[in-house]
């Protein structure tokens, strides 16, 4: 049995990389009678916490696309104990759509756990938004920055171990 359980959400844009990140994480283990049951794609891994010193079982939800039509259900955020905000290197969309990403999980769950995640770092090149941007928005709404490639497995599991800490404080 674990002792701490956390419903995470993975938020942010269309094609920023949600689905790539909770799969990445969770390495593709996917409770396929969840799905069945409420119709969400829903993940858990179980990963030991360096700051708590202790294992954490983050339970891990998609929208699977819903965030296109903006109808996002309550079931998605009901219980959720901490959020990632995710935008892409390469979409100023995205970018521009966090602070309403921020709102949206305060409305729903309330000043739960979150950071900000810049994904796609390994296409900086093409990135639309400057690291001074990137920065600035962080520092606006309070938000520890995470940047990552979920391509290639870099600091993903980082954002995770953060969220549960922060998790602890509040
Ligand atoms: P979602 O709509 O936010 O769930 O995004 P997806 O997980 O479906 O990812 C959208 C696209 O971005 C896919 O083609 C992914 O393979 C790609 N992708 C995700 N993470 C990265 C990354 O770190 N780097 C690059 N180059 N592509 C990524």
């Amino acid at each position: 049995d674990f002792d701490r359980e956390i419903k995470v959400v993975v938020l942010g844009n269309g094609g920023v990389g949600k689905t790539s990140m909770i799969r990445r994480f969770c390495k593709g283990i996917f409770t396929d009678e969840y799905k069945k049951t409420i119709g969400v794609d829903f993940l858990e891994k179980a990963q030991f916490v360096d700051a708590l010193q202790e294992e954490v079982r983050f339970m891990l939800w998609d929208t699977a696309g819903q965030e296109e039509f903006d109808a996002i259900t309550r079931t998605y955020y009901r219980g959720a104990g901490a959020a990632v905000i995710a935008f892409s290197t390469t979409d100023l969309d995205s970018f521009k759509a966090v602070p309403g990403w921020k709102e949206k999980i305060i409305a729903e769950c309330g000043d739960i756990a979150m950071c900000l995640v810049q994904n796609k770092v390994d296409l900086i090149d093409q990135a639309v938004v400057s690291a001074d941007d990137v920065e600035a928005m962080a520092r606006q709404l309070q938000l520890k920055l995470y940047r990552t490639c979920v391509k290639e497995n870099i600091n993903v599991s980082e954002v995770f171990g953060y969220l549960a800490e922060l998790h602890n404080k509040k």
